[in-house]
């Protein structure tokens, strides 16, 4: 289960509530209550901000505050929950029933296992109810059902999956050149440069779809007639990557690994042979990063910049005597030269 806007649905007079109600100070309670009451937001409406605005519930996003908590709110989902595990219809799901579980969290999604009995869905689903009313969070997502879940009924979640998936992607780019995380700009390297082993003269990140790929378990499943789409979906994996389990280097393996399979399903790219000194764990990530920038010849400089209209002149912020170049930066610029002759 997904929960609907987590951050922006939860009520403010139940996080005071259980602050209160977990002992914590009430001054401390008032300053927490403070930083929630007195968010004000305004819209940019063709560049002209609109008067303030002042919510009446929700969590700010970014706020550092803000993940606490959200997780107290769950802490009392888990307590509401536990409490149905105790009344006496309730049945485990049988997997679960050792251990007592039935439910897991993981930020704002949920997991519910009980047995797959009508009444004890209810049961779990009023578990819910309760929590909902109080914290004015709200489920989304998949549908709730006590019978096995069709194909069709999972697209929703793997549209949300994918979904998830690119916004990663998208995030972690926008982080990486622009320090935020929807920008939206292109990057100064493309994406395919970015996303390969550091030692092929890239930043080593890895691409989440072939990585999904790879660490599909999917080498014990044979397809047959009436396979369900689970396995036909595993199949296809396998197809793509059937060459590679057929050669002998891999037919010798005695364990599966992620990584290697990754690595093989990754195009390989030539080796560079700088990639140690620009990334190692003595360099200080900023300074590797700007060196990979120039390694590539990548780095924004004002002869750059000048060249793409960004620009009024081409000529270098410290010294203002010569075009800004990669080459004058680093070793012809009167400062680099004296930092370099004041080191060594
Ligand atoms: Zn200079």
């Amino acid at each position: 289960m997904d929960l609907r806007k987590a951050y922006d649905t939860v009520e403010w007079g139940f996080i005071e509530e259980i602050l209160s109600d977990l002992g914590f100070p009430s001054h401390f309670t008032h300053l927490v209550m403070t930083c929630l009451t007195t968010t004000q937001y305004s819209i940019l409406i063709n560049g002209v901000p609109t008067p303030l605005l002042h919510p009446k519930r929700g969590l700010r996003q970014g706020d550092p505050l803000s993940p606490f908590l959200f997780t107290l709110s769950m802490k009392y989902f888990s307590r509401a929950i536990n409490t149905v595990a105790s009344h006496p219809p309730f049945r485990f799901h049988p997997r679960c029933k050792l251990l007592h579980l039935n439910h897991l969290c993981f930020a704002d999604y949920l997991l519910m296992f009980c047995k797959g009995d009508p009444k004890v869905v209810q049961l779990m689903f009023e578990g819910f109810a309760t929590f909902s009313s109080s914290t004015g969070l709200q489920y989304l997502g998949v549908p709730i059902s006590p019978w096995k879940l069709k194909g069709s009924e999972c697209d929703i979640m793997i549209d949300k999956m994918v979904a998830r998936i690119k916004k990663i992607n998208a995030i972690c780019r926008s982080f990486m050149w622009f320090g935020n995380f929807d920008d939206s700009r292109p990057g100064s390297v493309a994406r395919d440069k970015v996303c390969n082993p550091k030692a092929c003269g890239t930043m080593g990140f890895r691409k989440i779809v072939l990585w999904n790929q790879a660490a599909t378990d999917w080498s014990q499943f044979i397809a047959s007639n009436y396979a369900s789409w689970v396995v036909s979906l595993v199949c296809m994996v396998k197809k793509k990557c059937s060459g590679k389990l057929q050669s002998s280097e891999w037919l010798n393996k005695s364990r599966y690994s992620i990584k290697e399979m990754y690595s093989d399903l990754s195009d390989s790219q030539p080796k560079v042979h700088w990639h140690n000194q620009v990334w190692n764990r003595i360099s200080v990530p900023k300074h590797g990063f700007i060196l990979w920038l120039y390694m590539l010849n990548r780095l924004n400089t004002k002869a750059r910049l000048f060249r793409v209209g960004v620009c009024m002149d081409n000529l270098c912020a410290i010294c203002g005597a010569n075009e800004e170049t990669i080459l004058h930066l680093f070793y012809k610029c009167k400062f680099s030269t004296n930092c370099k002759t004041s080191i060594i």
